[in-house]
C-alpha cells in the first residue's frame, strides 16, 4: 500500500516529481531542506548530518538541511561535484496561507547558469554551450550569463566536428548541452574529457519545441537572426535552457554574435595549446602564457578582452593598423595612459553586477560598486579628448556617463551599506521622508530606554537596574537577586536567570510594539525602495553593457600599451608581399621567464621568393622549438594588434598557423606518440594554404630512423610542392639539409653550439648554413647520465660513423653479428623446426582458438629449446 505522506512532503515529492535530475533545496522557514536520496546524496557531499523528520504514517524520511543566507556555498560545492540544484521558494506569505504555504521551483542552477560571485572564474568567462546537429550542420550556440554574451557558429563538412572542438576550446564551458544527437561525438566527448575535463555534459530532453522555435526571435527580436534554420533552433534550445533554468527574462542577453572563423587568423585547439597562448600545457593555467605576460588589464572585462584578442587575431590589416594607432596613441601620451590606469583601477566588473541587477541577486554593495565604477566615466571621457587615433577618440565618444544611474546611487544608497538587503541600513538619510521618520523613532527610542533606565534606578533605589532586549522576550528590566525585595508591583516577572530576574512593565511593552513595528516598517521600506533602484538601473541595462564594451577595449589596448613600454616592444610593419621579416626577435615569454641569463634575439626571414621553409638544425636544448614557436608568437601578436618583442619586423597576415609539436601526453586518447603526430601531420597537410604559417617540431621522430627520415623528407618536399606555406622545420635529421640543394625556396639553418673540449656551449643564435652533428651525447652527459654510458655511447657512434660512408650519408641500423639484416636475427633466434612450422601456418584459415592452440604449442617448443641452449 502507499504511503499516504504529511501534506508538507506530499507538497515536496510532487515538486520532486519534475525535477528528478536535480538536488531539490526546498525552503522551510529559514533553510533549505532535503528529503529521501537527495538528503543523502547531499550529507554525503556536503558533509552535513544526516537527520530524518516525521513522514507520516509513522515512518520517518531522511532529511538535511543548509541555512538559507549560507546556501551560495553548499550549492556551489554542489555544482563543483557535478551536480545540478533546484531552488524551491515559499512564493506566498506563510503568515496569509490558507493551508500549505504554496512553493515553486525559481530557478536551477547548474555550472554554466550559476552566478554567486564566488563560483565565477574572476578574469575569464564562464559559458555555457549547446551543440545541436541537423542534416549535416552542426550549430553551437554558447553564453556567458554572468556577462550576457551570446555567440553562435555553424560548421559544416568532415572536419565539422574538429573544427567545433577548436572552438570548445577557446569558449572552455563549464557545461555543454547536447540538444540532438551529434555524428561525432565520440571524437567531441574524449576532446572535452581531455582538454575542457571540467565540462560538464548534459542532454537536453522533452524540450517544448514550439517555444524553441519561438525564442530566437522573440529574445533576439532587433538583431540579426542566422538565415540557417538549423543554426537558430540551437540558438533556440540554448535560450530554452536558460529560460528553463533562470527562470529570469533575460535582459541582459541582447546581442547575438556570429563566430566568424573568416574574419580571423584561425588557430585550432594543438595551435593553441603548443603555442600556450592563453593555457598552459602543465596544469591549462594562465602561468607561462602569452596572456599572462601581456595582461596589464585594470578590469576583469578587459582582461576576458584581451584573452578573446588573442584566440581570434585579426585578418583584415585596416583593422590590425587601427589597434596598433590606438596602441601608439597611448606610447605618445604616457602622462594620459598612466592616469587613465588609475582611473580604470576605480572600475569593478560590473558587466557581471548588472547580470545580477537583471536576475534580482545584486545587493547594496553591488549599487555602490556600480556607482564608483560610473563615477571615473567622466573623467575618462575628458582623457581620451586628447588621443587623436579612431579607436581612443571612437571609446571616447561611445563611453556614455549615465550620471542619473551614478546620482540615484549616489543618493539613495549608504556608503558602507551591508550585504543583506532585508536587514536595513541600506538608504542613505534624506532620501525619503517616511524612513527618516520611522529612523528617528527607532534612534529616539535609545534615548528614552536610557531615561526610563535612570527614572526606574531612581525609582526603586537599585542601582544595578538595567533594561535590555532579546529577541525572545523583546525589551525587559533586569533586576539582580539581591535587589529582588525592592521590586515594584507594577513590574511582572518574565525569567529568571542565575544571578538576576527579568521583568516586564506595561509602559516598556507599549514602547516595543511602537518601536518593533517601527523597525520592521524601516526593513520594509528600504527592501522596497532598494527594489526600485535596482529596477530603474534594470531599464538601463543595455547602454550601461555598452559602456562596459568600450571600457574593456580601452583596457586592452591600455594593457598591450603598458606591455610594449616595460618590455620595450616595436611596433611591426604590414605588408602585403606575403613576407615575414623579424630582426632580433624574442620570445615574449622564456624572454621573461629567464633569470640571470640574457635572451639570445633572432632574426627571421621567410617569402616565397627565395625562403619559404627553413630547416632548422642543431642539438637538443639548442634553441629550436623556442625560436620556432617565438616565429610563430609574434605573428600572433602583431595580428593581434600588439606591438612585439623584435628591434624592427615587417609581417603580412597569415590566415592560418599550425603547430606540430611533442605530443606525449596524447597517450590518453588511445592513440601512440607517432599516431598523434602522424594525424596532426595530416591534418596540417590537407588544411594549410599558401598564406599559412606551419611550424614542424620534428616529424617522423616515434618510428625508425628510416621510416621517420623518409615521411619527414616527403612531408618537406609536399609543403614546397604543393602547399607552399611559410615553414619552419626543425629536425634532428641533418641529413635533410641536403633538400636546401635542390631547391631555392629552402635555406638551411642552424643553432649555433660552440665545442669546449668534450662540453659544448650554446649561443643560442640561429646562423645560416645546416649542423652537422646532433651533439646528443653531449646533452645526455650534461643531463647526468653515468660515465659508463656516455663512453659506451661514444664508442657505439664512432662505430657508426665509420659504417656510415658505405651508405651514402645514411648510416644503416645496426648489425648484429653474423646476421644479414635484424629482421633475420630476430627469427634466428628459432630453431629452423620452430621457424618451417611458422612459416607454414596458413593464419587467414585458423580459427582463434585454432591460434591460440598453435601460439601455446610453438611457446612451448621455443621454452624447451631455450632452456636446453
Ligand atoms: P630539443 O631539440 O631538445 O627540443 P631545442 O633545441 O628545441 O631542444 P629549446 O627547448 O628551444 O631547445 O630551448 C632550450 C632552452 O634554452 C629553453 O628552455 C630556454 O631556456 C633556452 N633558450 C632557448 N632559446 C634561447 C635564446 N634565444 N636565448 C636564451 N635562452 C634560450
Amino acid at each position: 500500500m502507499a504511503i499516504s505522506y504529511t501534506p508538507m512532503l506530499e507538497q515536496y515529492r510532487e515538486v520532486k516529481s519534475r525535477h528528478s535530475s536535480e538536488i531539490l533545496f526546498f525552503r522551510l522557514g529559514d533553510f533549505y531542506e532535503m528529503f529521501f536520496e537527495d538528503a543523502e546524496i547531499a550529507s554525503r557531499e556536503l558533509e552535513i548530518t544526516l537527520t530524518s523528520r516525521e513522514g507520516g504514517q509513522s515512518t520517518r524520511v531522511p532529511m538535511c538541511g543548509v541555512p538559507y543566507h549560507a546556501a551560495d556555498n553548499y550549492i556551489a560545492k554542489l555544482i563543483n561535484k557535478g551536480y545540478k540544484v533546484a531552488i524551491c521558494e515559499q512564493v506566498e506569505d506563510p503568515k496569509q496561507a490558507k493551508g500549505i504555504v504554496r512553493r515553486e521551483v525559481v530557478k536551477i542552477i547548474t555550472p554554466g547558469t550559476i552566478l554567486a560571485e564566488t563560483s565565477l572564474p574572476d578574469k575569464a568567462n564562464n559559458y555555457l554551450a549547446l551543440l545541436y546537429e541537423e542534416a549535416d550542420e552542426l550549430c553551437l550556440a554558447a553564453a556567458d550569463i554572468s556577462t550576457g554574451e551570446f555567440v553562435w557558429a555553424i560548421f559544416s563538412g568532415n572536419s565539422r566536428a574538429n573544427t567545433v572542438c577548436d572552438q570548445l576550446y577557446r569558449l572552455l564551458p563549464a557545461e555543454l548541452v547536447l540538444a540532438s544527437k551529434l555524428e561525432g561525438f565520440s571524437s567531441i566527448s574524449s576532446f572535452l574529457e581531455q582538454r575542457v575535463s571540467a565540462c560538464a555534459i548534459t542532454t537536453l530532453t522533452n524540450a517544448d519545441l514550439t517555444l524553441v522555435s519561438e525564442l530566437p526571435e522573440k529574445h533576439f527580436g532587433g538583431e540579426e537572426l542566422p538565415d540557417s534554420p538549423a543554426a537558430q533552433t540551437a540558438i533556440g534550445y540554448l535560450l530554452y535552457y536558460l529560460h528553463y533554468t533562470l527562470k529570469s527574462d533575460l535582459s541582459h542577453i541582447n546581442k547575438l554574435a556570429r563566430v566568424n572563423t573568416q574574419d580571423y587568423l584561425l588557430l585550432d585547439a594543438s595551435t593553441l595549446r603548443n603555442l600556450e597562448i592563453t593555457r598552459n600545457m602543465r596544469d591549462g593555467g594562465r602561468k607561462g602564457t602569452l596572456l599572462a605576460v601581456l595582461d596589464f588589464t585594470k578590469t576583469a572585462m578587459g582582461s576576458r578582452l584581451l584573452k578573446k584578442w588573442l584566440e581570434f587575431p585579426l585578418l583584415n590589416p585596416i583593422s590590425i593598423t587601427k589597434r596598433q594607432d590606438a596602441i601608439a596613441d597611448l606610447l605618445d601620451k604616457r602622462a594620459v595612459l598612466e592616469e587613465l590606469k588609475e582611473l580604470l583601477g576605480d572600475i569593478y566588473d560590473f558587466e557581471r553586477i548588472l547580470t545580477r541587477i537583471e536576475v534580482g541577486s545584486a545587493n547594496a554593495r553591488d549599487l555602490t560598486a556600480l556607482r564608483t565604477s560610473l563615477s571615473v566615466l567622466p573623467e575618462i571621457k575628458t582623457k581620451l579628448q586628447v588621443c587623436q587615433s579612431d579607436q581612443l577618440a571612437g571609446i571616447g565618444m561611445a563611453i556614455r556617463s549615465h550620471v542619473d544611474v551614478a546620482n540615484m546611487i549616489a543618493t539613495a544608497i549608504a556608503d558602507n551599506p551591508p550585504f543583506g538587503v532585508r536587514d536595513g541600513g541600506i538608504i542613505r538619510a534624506g532620501y525619503d521622508l517616511e524612513l527618516d521618520e520611522l529612523r528617528n523613532i527607532a534612534r529616539d527610542s535609545k534615548q528614552w530606554i536610557q531615561d526610563l533606565e535612570l527614572r526606574e534606578r531612581e525609582a526603586t533605589g537599585i542601582k544595578s537596574l538595567k533594561i535590555g532586549y532579546n529577541k525572545v522576550f523583546g525589551y525587559y528590566i533586569e533586576i539582580t537577586h539581591a535587589n529582588t525585595g525592592a521590586v515594584p508591583a507594577n513590574y511582572i516577572r518574565k525569567q529568571t536567570l542565575v544571578n538576576a530576574e527579568r521583568y516586564i512593565m506595561p509602559e516598556l511593552k507599549d514602547f516595543e510594539t511602537k518601536v518593533l513595528g517601527a523597525q520592521e516598517k524601516i526593513v520594509n521600506i528600504e527592501y522596497q525602495l532598494f527594489t526600485g533602484i535596482r529596477d530603474y538601473i534594470k531599464e538601463r541595462i543595455s547602454e550601461i553593457q555598452q559602456t562596459a564594451r568600450q571600457v574593456a577595449h580601452l583596457d586592452v589596448i591600455m594593457s598591450l600599451s603598458d606591455a610594449a613600454v616595460r618590455y620595450s616592444y616595436t611596433r611591426p610593419n604590414l605588408n602585403q608581399n606575403k613576407e615575414l621579416v623579424i630582426k632580433d626577435g624574442r620570445h615574449p615569454v622564456v624572454e621573461r621567464l629567464l633569470t640571470g641569463e640574457m635572451f639570445v634575439p633572432n632574426d627571421t626571414e621567410l617569402n616565397h621568393r627565395d625562403s619559404e621553409i627553413m630547416i632548422i638544425t642543431g642539438p637538443n636544448m639548442a634553441g629550436k622549438s623556442t625560436y620556432m614557436r617565438q616565429v610563430a608568437l609574434l605573428t600572433i601578436m602583431a595580428q593581434t594588434g600588439s606591438f612585439i618583442p623584435a628591434r624592427e619586423a615587417s609581417i603580412s597576415p597569415v590566415d592560418r598557423i599550425f603547430t606540430r609539436v611533442g605530443a606525449s601526453d596524447d597517450l590518453a586518447t588511445g592513440q601512440s606518440t607517432f599516431m598523434v603526430e602522424m594525424t596532426e601531420a595530416a591534418q596540417i597537410i590537407k588544411f594549410a594554404t599558401g598564406n599559412s604559417l606551419i611550424i614542424l617540431d620534428e616529424i617522423g621522430r616515434g618510428t625508425s630512423t628510416f621510416d621517420g627520415m623518409s615521411i619527414a623528407r616527403a612531408v618537406v618536399e609536399y609543403i614546397k610542392d604543393k602547399v607552399k606555406a611559410k615553414t619552419l622545420f626543425a629536425t634532428h635529421y641533418h641529413e635533410l639539409t641536403e633538400l636546401a640543394e635542390y631547391s631555392k625556396v629552402i635555406k638551411n639553418y642552424s643553432v649555433a653550439v660552440k665545442e669546449r673540449g668534450n662540453d659544448i656551449v650554446f649561443l643560442r643564435r640561429i646562423i645560416p648554413g645546416g649542423a652537422d652533428k646532433s651533439y646528443g651525447i653531449h646533452v645526455a652527459q650534461l643531463a647526468g647520465l653515468p660515465k659508463r654510458i656516455i663512453e659506451r655511447a661514444q664508442q657505439v657512434l664512432l662505430e657508426l660513423e665509420q659504417c656510415k660512408g658505405s651508405t651514402d650519408r645514411i648510416p644503416s641500423p645496426v648489425k648484429l653479428p653474423g646476421n644479414k639484416h635484424n629482421a633475420v636475427a630476430t627469427v634466428s633466434l628459432f630453431s629452423s623446426s620452430i621457424a618451417d612450422e611458422l612459416l607454414a601456418i596458413d593464419v587467414m584459415t585458423l580459427t582463434p582458438l585454432e591460434a591460440l592452440n598453435t601460439l601455446y604449442k610453438l611457446q612451448n617448443k621455443a621454452r624447451e629449446e631455450s632452456g636446453s641452449l
